[in-house]
């Protein structure tokens, strides 16, 4: 028994190492593969360690990895790019239930078999209240993130009267919960009501939350899914599990503040300000802007533009990666500096639908990493850039951002293609983009409209450029 321990903690040690390695080579795309995979191997070993207990009951675990293996193999091969938010959300939700549902059975557990303690009671189900408290509040406000991002409820923020109080009850009412448990745990049914009223909590905390505040909302349920699995951890006295929700935890934690500083936001006022609402009134509204002042243009006006220019940014979008016209940029950014044009593109941090969205696109065409510009460095050149072609991009180069301190989106940094000689912008029509306001970018006099989709947009584009 004690040889089967060390063997476990030394391999939990092992996983440990590889996932905080793997973490670390995350933090760079040309190390991010090797990373992942170490993270994977780390996962495996840390499995394959657990599983060498006795009394296990192998066939229900069998039957779960490959019931899971199948669905989780489905999800990922069916889900585009585009919807990984939307995955990641219902993965985290996912994470904050088997945790509370592991949390419920060690309680049953501890009737069962109170001598299997490997703490003291009121450690164990303490970490059972927490466990169960984070993991349903993560369940739902996920499953709640899900439905917005799937638009299949509004992504609008919803807001009531006196939320703020009714959400501050629902939480010291789930506090009271967790010490009626440590005091009673014999009464399961406290759990069943803390589950509940911590699944009421996690819909209150999100559905206020709209618009372009969800970024940092993922971010926030990933980190409390690993706040849930580490509280599982000491519910089961599992170091490997311990560790690894932290990491989750605090990376998690990390990103959040990343994406609210990236918005120019406090994680206070994306919690609980009304940005989502305000967008609200605005969604729809202010087309009139466009009238009269939207010139369109197309492949031949702007292969002749291209014609002799000395400098071009490309702004990548959601709308790019909709069109999956990473491959075509790249194309039209070779031909550009086959004629000594000097070509970059201009990174924000919250473009797309995901933390590192365009990076992971153009990374995916090759695109040179140092040709991938961050919106602070790029800012200050664009006033000296001849062309900028913005592809599928949009709140994140609107300018009331920064001009109107009462629009919805005021105060969010974003990158000055407006400030460029020639604006370029690529895109179906003049609809909005994720924050749902109009963008007063496409009716300036330098700004271009093409209006096309992002990818034959930019093919008609180099065909045009060869026929010079
Ligand atoms: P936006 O959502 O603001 O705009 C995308 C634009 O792409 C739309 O206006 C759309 O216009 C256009 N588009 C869609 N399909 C195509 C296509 N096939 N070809 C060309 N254009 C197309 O995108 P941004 O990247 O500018 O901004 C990201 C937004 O998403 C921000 O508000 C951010 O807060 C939010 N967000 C970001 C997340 C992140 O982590 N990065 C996560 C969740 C939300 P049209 O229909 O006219 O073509």
């Amino acid at each position: 028994m004690n040889l089967i321990n060390t063997i476990q903690n030394l391999g939990y040690l092992l996983a440990s190492i590889l996932f905080i390695l793997g973490l670390k080579g995350l933090a760079h795309p040309r190390t991010a593969v090797r990373a992942n995979r170490m993270g994977a191997l780390g996962m495996l070993i840390a499995i394959v360690v657990t599983l060498v207990n006795k009394g296990m009951s192998y066939e229900y675990i069998i039957a779960g990895i490959v019931v899971g293996g199948v669905i989780g193999t489905i999800m990922a091969l069916k889900t585009p790019m585009t919807g990984m938010p939307q995955m990641v959300a219902l993965l985290n939700g996912f994470g904050g239930l088997a945790s509370a549902l592991v949390a419920g059975a060690a309680l049953i557990e501890l009737e069962v078999d109170p001598g299997a303690l490997h703490a003291s009671l009121t450690q164990v189900t303490l970490a059972i209240g927490a466990s169960a408290l984070i993991g349903a509040v993560t369940l739902t406000g996920s499953l709640i993130a899900f439905l917005k991002l799937q638009e299949i409820m509004t992504g609008n923020a919803i807001l009531y009267p006196g939320q703020q109080i009714v959400k501050a009850l629902l939480g010291a009412a789930c506090i009271v919960l967790v010490a009626m448990i440590v005091a009673n745990p014999a009464n399961h049914l406290l759990y069943l009501v803390l589950c509940l009223v911590a699944a009421l909590l996690g819909v209150l905390l999100v559905i206020p939350i709209g618009g372009a505040d969800m970024p940092v909302v993922i971010a926030l349920l990933n980190s409390y899914s690993g706040l849930a699995a580490a509280a599982t951890g000491f519910v089961l006295s599992n170091n490997v599990l311990i560790i690894a929700g932290s990491l989750v935890g605090a990376s998690g934690v990390i990103l959040t503040m990343i994406m609210c500083k990236a918005m120019n936001r406090s994680l206070g006022n994306v919690l609980f300000g009304t940005w989502g609402a305000a967008s609200e009134g605005a969604k729809g509204a202010g087309m009139e802007i466009y009238e009269g002042k939207v010139k369109s243009t197309s492949a031949d006006e702007l292969a002749m533009i291209l014609d002799g220019v000395t400098k071009v940014v490309f702004v990548p979008g959601y709308g790019l990666a909709v069109a999956q016209a990473q491959h075509a940029t790249r194309d039209l950014a070779n031909v550009l500096k086959e004629r000594g044009i000097d070509v970059k593109y201009a990174i924000h941090p919250v473009a797309g639908r995901m933390p590192g969205h365009m990076n992971v696109l153009l990374a995916e065409a090759d695109v040179p990493y140092d040709e991938l510009i961050e919106m602070d460095v790029i800012n200050p050149q664009l006033a000296q850039t001849d062309v900028a072609i913005v592809l599928g991009a949009n709140d994140v180069v609107n300018p009331v951002a920064r001009d109107d301190p009462h629009s919805p989106i005021a105060g969010m940094p974003i990158l000055d293609v407006d400030k460029c000689k020639t604006v370029v912008v690529v895109k179906r029509s003049l609809s909005h983009g994720f924050a749902g306001i109009p963008n007063p970018l496409f009716a300036l006099p330098n700004t271009l409209m093409y209006f096309a989709d992002a990818k034959k947009a930019l093919l008609d584009t180099i065909a045009a450029l060869k026929e010079q």
